[in-house]
């Protein structure tokens, strides 16, 4: 069993008051929250040995690029990669796909087929536009149903030799959805595609383990798993990751430099140009650290338990319909009431100190799915109790009965 309370004494800003009331943080799918251990790495590394990385050989340069590839070594062990070098540190989930997307430029051609799903972050769809309208190549899309679970006949039907690459997020920010990646990574893979899952929305509650899934590429952010913002991390297996040229050049990510030729480092520094977010990424290895320290077994039956409870209190309301009711989801709950817009729901749960996200969450084609502006999305935490969900509730009610 977690104990909650001291958890939430790990957070600093669980303490304090917004509007006047206490902060009920329900936007963790947007960015979660940073523990005390993660900030105090975070001053540690100003305070006493910021410098840059691979560069010096004077002792804060030695310190800082130790600390540096010893977090690349602990996320490296959380994903389970096989080697280091498969680790690419970059600014975040937005940066890695771009990567990917870019590097493909080279080995699409013109009437290839790239498969996306139809649960996608705009990040995850937006950069295999671009690949398309550079290559010719194709945008299909695996559709899902009114649960917000993807048909994977349709997704079978879809697959063919023309299929060169197939883009999936493990689990949709807007939905909750747990997708059968497996199934999809296999599948893709008999046909001899590559698979890049985007794991920003699954990091905080599932381990993924890249080589049992055998995946091609996978990535998240740090600030999604209790670290800070401006980092990420891209695994990309050994073979793909030597076939798809550098995304940015510059310092750092070349082996010789001529102005006839330039040759480029090995990995991961090919892709690694200018300095990095070294603070970030000591950071980030700092907050697996602590999430493996409250342990992911016991977050993620805490947090279905939240999710369970959530569900059945919020259904309660008149007019609420909760969109994305898969049988496996992560604790997210997208909601809208009759007749009153997402916005003016966020309006007053802000006024009474309850933070959720409204809107489109950056996935635009799952409201067009439902014909809907938008909805109001909670989503929770290990560090949220069930006293947050009854506030969140009788808010909910209160903005209902005032906008009806
Ligand atoms: C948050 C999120 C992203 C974007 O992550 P950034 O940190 O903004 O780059 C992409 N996909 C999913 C599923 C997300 O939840």
């Amino acid at each position: 069993m977690l104990d909650i309370n001291k958890i939430r004494e790990d957070f600093p800003i669980l303490k304090r008051k917004v509007n006047g009331q206490p902060l009920v943080y329900l936007d963790n799918a947007a960015t979660s929250q940073t523990p005390k251990q993660v900030i105090d790495v975070i001053v540690d590394y100003y305070e006493n040995y910021n410098a840059n990385i691979h560069r010096g050989v004077h002792a804060l340069s030695q310190e800082a690029t130790d600390k540096y590839e010893q977090a690349r070594i602990k996320i490296q062990k959380h994903f389970n990669a096989a080697k280091t070098h498969e680790m690419i540190f970059t600014s975040g989930t937005t940066h890695s796909i771009n990567l990917v997307a870019n590097g493909f430029s080279s080995l699409i051609e013109k009437g290839d087929e790239i498969l996306v799903s139809a649960m996608e972050h705009h990040s995850n769809i937006v950069p295999w536009q671009m690949l398309c309208e550079r290559t010719g190549a194709v945008l299909k899309v695996i559709p899902m149903n009114q649960e917000g679970e993807l048909l994977m006949d349709v997704y079978n039907e879809l697959l063919s030799e023309k299929t060169k690459l197939v883009f999936c997020n493990h689990v949709s920010n807007a939905l909750g959805t747990i997708n059968p990646i497996k199934k999809i990574i296999d599948k893709a893979h008999s046909v001899g595609a590559a698979v890049l899952i985007d794991g920003a929305q699954a990091a905080p509650h599932i381990v993924a383990d890249v080589q049992a899934l055998d995946v091609d590429f996978y990535t998240c952010s740090a600030h999604k798993v209790c670290g800070p913002t401006g980092v990420g991390m891209l695994y990309g297996k050994e073979e793909w990751l030597k076939k798809l040229p550098p995304y940015q050049g510059g310092g750092e990510m070349i082996a010789e430099v001529t102005f006839e030729k330039t040759t480029y480092a090995d990995l991961p520094h090919k892709f690694e140009a200018g300095t990095p977010n070294i603070c970030g990424g000591i950071a980030f290895g700092a907050a697996i650290d602590y999430m493996n320290s409250i342990g992911f077994d016991q977050i993620a039956k805490y947090e279905h338990e939240l999710l369970l409870y959530a569900t059945q209190e919020l259904l309660k309301i008149e007019g609420l319909k909760i969109y994305g009711t898969a049988k496996n989801k992560t604790s997210v709950i997208s909601f809208n009431i009759d007749g009153i817009h997402p916005y003016d729901i966020g309006t007053i749960l802000d006024k009474l100190g309850i933070a959720v996200r409204t809107g489109h969450h950056c996935a635009q084609p799952i409201m067009d799915f439902y014909k809907i502006p938008g909805t109001v999305r909670a989503s929770f935490s290990f560090y949220n109790t069930k006293g947050e969900i009854d506030t969140l509730v009788s808010g909910v009610e209160r903005a209902r009965k005032m906008l009806v």
